[in-house]
């Protein structure tokens, strides 16, 4: 069995921010001559999340909209007593990015198979980032032969 661990880098916008890191991932995946088995993305962070669905630019804005109607950034949350938290001043009021990132979920596995990601025709890998802008890291590690 082989193992390849590399990661991939998005320099985010502001707010809610969905980019297709698939090609990406192929190229991993290309890169590390495993044919059959199957690789595992994990986003390094509290409010970024994955998912694997369409990427189409309305659809994009239905889940920002989405988002924000189930979990509206206004709304008192504890995490935003910032004041009452040992932590940096520059802390942001960000305890909706993270509720989303906990039900959004930061892992995802997919086949790889013939030496490809397996989707079917309209799937993406969509990175999701919650609380732009920042630069981030998605791990993604191949394992097969
Ligand atoms: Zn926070």
């Amino acid at each position: 069995m082989k193992i390849k661990r590399e990661e991939i880098v998005v320099d985010t916008l502001e707010g809610i921010h969905l980019y297709d890191i698939t090609e990406q991932i192929n190229q991993i995946v290309k890169e590390s001559g495993i044919a059959e088995g199957f690789a595992t993305i994990n986003s390094m962070h509290t409010t970024t999340a994955l998912t694997i669905n369409e990427f189409e630019s309305r659809l994009m804005d239905d889940v920002r909209w989405f988002l924000n109607k189930l979990i509206p950034p206004t709304d008192n949350y504890l995490h935003n007593d910032i004041h009452l938290r040992d932590c940096p001043d520059d802390e942001p009021e960000n305890s909706h990015s993270h509720l989303a990132s906990i039900l959004l979920g930061n892992t995802e596995s997919i086949i790889v198979s013939n030496g490809k990601l397996q989707f079917g025709k309209w799937q993406s890998v969509l990175f999701i980032e919650l609380d732009g802008p920042r630069k981030r890291t998605v791990g993604v590690q191949v394992m097969g032969q």
